[in-house]
C-alpha cells in the first residue's frame, strides 16, 4: 500500500525502530530521528543494560515485522532461574513446566542494529542520527531538533508524530508543559539502583557458569542477576539500595569494601569477575523507576509509545516486550483505519490508549511485585514449594494451568491486565493452601489442581465484588 502520509518517529531505540519498520511496511513515509550517533558505526551504551530478556510478547512484535527468525539467531535460550545461595549451592527453577516455554537473552545493541538495518532497507524510511528533539509543537505536529555536531536547529512537520524517546521522553515533557489539556503524570523511584558488571568468557571461550539460565543471587534487600551473551560472557546486574542499609551504594566506597561485600554475599561470583572493583567504580549507577501518564496523545497529532508512555522497573523482563507489543496492538487498530482516505488519528490514538493503558499499568505493577519476589521470595521455602507445585501442574496439565509468570511471559493471547488478575488470585490460593496445610501429600496432583482452581475462582469472584469487573 502506498500512503503519502508522513510519520515522524522520535527516538530510534527498540520501540521506535520496530515502529518505523512496521509503519514503512504499511506504506507510510517515515522519518526516524535519533539523538545519539548511529550505534552501528560507534560503540556506545556505557552503563545501559547490554542484554535483555526477550519473550513471547516481544517475539510477536518482531514476527509482525518479519524479523523474528533473524532476531532468534541473536538469542540464547534461558530455561529457568538458576538460584545461587550464599554457600555457592545452585538449583534450577524452570520458568515453566511446558518444555517449549523459555525466555531468551539477547543483546540490546544487536537487536537495535538489526531493526535499524531492516528499517533502512525500506525506501520510504529516512533515518537521521545525532539530532536531539528539543520540543514538540503539539498543535501543529512539528518537532524541533538540535544537531549534536553543528548545534544548528531544524524542524520537521508531519501528519502524525510518535514519541518513542524512552523513559526521559522530551515528547512527553512537551505534553506536560502544554496547558491546553489536562496531562496526568507520575514517576516513582525504587530505593534501589542498579550497576552492571561483567563475567567475561573463560580463557577457552566457554561460559564460566551454566549458560542456559538467568542466574539469581537473591539476598533479601539486594540481588545480583546474570544473563548470558553469545561471546561466552555474562552481563551481571547488581540491584542494591542507594542508602540506609548495611550494604548500599552510599557506603561501598572503596575496593576493599566492595570485595568484602561480594565475598560475603556472592562468594562464587568474586572469582568470576576479575576486574570487580574497576568495574564497580568505573560503571555508572542507574535509577529504577515507573512512569505512568495520560493521555498518551495530544490533539490527535502526537502519540507516546514504549517507555515514553510507560517506563517500568526491569524485574519482569517486560519493558521491551511491552514496547514491542505496543506496536502490535497499535497495528491491529491501525488496520481498521487504513481503509479511510484520511486516517482519523484522533480516534485511532484514543482507541489505542483505551485498549492498551490498563495493560501497561498492570505490567508496571507486576514488575514491582516481581522485584520483591526475585530478591526475597525466590530464596524462601514456601515460594520454592509453590514454584515446584506450579511446574508440576504445567507439565502434567499443560493445557489447563498457567502460573502467573507463564501468563505474563508466554501467554501473549492474554492481556497483561488479565494475566495480573488471574495470576495474583492463583498465587494467593496456593500460598494460603501451603500455609494452612490444606495441600497434603495424600492428595493426587489432579486433586491439588482442582482445589487451586476452585479457590482461584472464588478469589476472582470476591475481587469482582470488591473492586468491580474492570
Ligand atoms: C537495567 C535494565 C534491564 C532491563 N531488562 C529488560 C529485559 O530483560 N527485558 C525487557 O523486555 N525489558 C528490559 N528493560 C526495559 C527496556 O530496556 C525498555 O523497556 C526498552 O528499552 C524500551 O524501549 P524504547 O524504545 O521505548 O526506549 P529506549 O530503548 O530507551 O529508546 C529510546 C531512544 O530514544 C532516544 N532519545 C531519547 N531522547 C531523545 C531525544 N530528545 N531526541 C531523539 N531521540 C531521543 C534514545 O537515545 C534511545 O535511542 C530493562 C531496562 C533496564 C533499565
Amino acid at each position: 500500500m502506498d500512503n503519502q502520509q508522513h510519520i515522524l518517529i522520535i527516538g530510534a531505540g527498540l520501540c521506535g525502530s520496530l515502529l518505523a519498520l512496521r509503519m514503512a511496511q504499511r506504506g507510510f513515509q517515515v522519518t526516524l530521528v535519533e539523538k545519539r550517533p548511529d550505534l552501528r558505526k560507534t560503540t556506545q551504551d556505557a552503563g545501559r543494560s547490554i542484554n535483555l530478556a526477550l519473550s513471547d510478547r516481544g517475539l510477536r512484535g518482531l514476527r509482525l515485522a518479519g524479523v523474528e527468525e533473524t532476531a532468534k539467531k541473536l538469542c540464547i535460550p534461558m530455561n529457568g532461574r538458576m538460584i545461587h545461595d550464599k554457600a555457592g549451592n545452585t538449583f534450577l527453577s524452570p520458568y515453566s513446566g511446558r518444555k517449549d516455554e523459555y525466555i531468551n537473552s539477547i543483546s540490546r545493541p544487536g537487536l537495535n542494529m538489526l531493526l535499524l538495518d531492516e528499517a533502512e532497507k525500506m525506501n520510504n524510511v529516512k533515518i537521521i542520527f545525532n539530532h536531539a528533539c528539543e520540543n514538540v509543537d503539539l498543535e501543529n505536529a512539528s518537532a524541533t531538533f538540535k544537531d549534536f555536531n553543528t548545534k544548528k536547529e531544524m524542524s520537521i512537520t508531519a501528519d502524525a508524530i510518535f514519541g518513542t524517546d524512552g523513559a526521559g521522553s522530551i515528547v512527553r515533557k512537551s505534553m506536560f508543559e502544554n496547558h491546553q489539556f489536562l496531562f496526568s503524570f507520575s514517576q516513582q523511584w525504587l530505593s534501589h539502583g542498579y550497576k552492571e558488571l561483567e563475567i567475561p568468557a573463560a580463557e577457552n571461550g566457554e561460559f564460566r557458569t551454566y549458560k542456559n539460565a538467568l542466574h539469581i543471587w537473591p539476598r533479601g534487600e539486594d540481588m545480583l542477576i546474570a544473563l548470558p551473551n553469545l561471546d561466552g560472557s555474562f552481563t551481571v546486574t547488581l540491584f542494591l539500595p542507594y542508602e540506609n542499609s548495611e550494604y548500599c551504594f552510599a557506603n561501598l566506597t572503596t575496593p576493599e569494601m566492595v570485595h568484602k561485600y561480594f565475598k560475603k554475599e556472592f562468594p562464587d561470583v568474586v572469582e568470576m569477575i576479575p576486574n570487580l572493583s574497576q568495574e564497580f567504580f568505573g560503571n555508572p549507577t542507574g535509577p529504577l523507576g515507573t512512569v505512568k501518564c495520560s493521555p498518551w496523545n495530544a490533539f490527535g497529532k502526537t502519540l507516546l509509545m514504549g517507555d515514553a508512555a510507560h517506563a517500568i522497573v526491569p524485574f519482569y523482563g517486560q519493558g521491551m516486550n511491552a514496547s514491542f507489543e505496543d506496536v502490535v496492538v497499535f497495528d491491529e487498530i491501525l488496520e481498521k483505519y487504513t481503509s479511510e482516505e484520511n486516517i482519523n488519528w484522533t480516534n485511532l490514538f484514543k482507541e489505542y490508549e483505551t485498549l492498551r493503558k490498563k495493560d501497561t499499568d498492570a505490567i508496571a505493577d507486576l514488575a514491582v511485585d516481581n522485584f520483591h519476589e526475585m530478591k526475597e521470595h525466590t530464596a524462601m521455602e514456601i515460594f520454592q514449594k509453590k514454584r515446584k507445585l506450579e511446574t508440576a501442574f504445567e507439565s502434567e496439565f499443560p493445557e489447563v494451568y498457567y502460573s502467573k509468570y507463564s501468563l505474563v511471559t508466554f501467554k501473549e493471547s492474554i492481556p497483561y491486565s488479565e494475566a495480573m488478575k488471574r495470576g495474583r488470585a492463583q498465587d494467593k490460593a496456593i500460598l494460603n493452601f501451603l500455609a494452612n496445610g490444606k495441600i497434603t501429600e495424600e492428595l493426587s496432583l489432579k486433586e491439588k489442581l482442582e482445589l487451586v482452581k476452585k479457590e482461584t475462582e472464588a478469589i476472582l469472584r470476591n475481587d469482582e465484588v470488591a473492586f468491580g469487573k474492570k
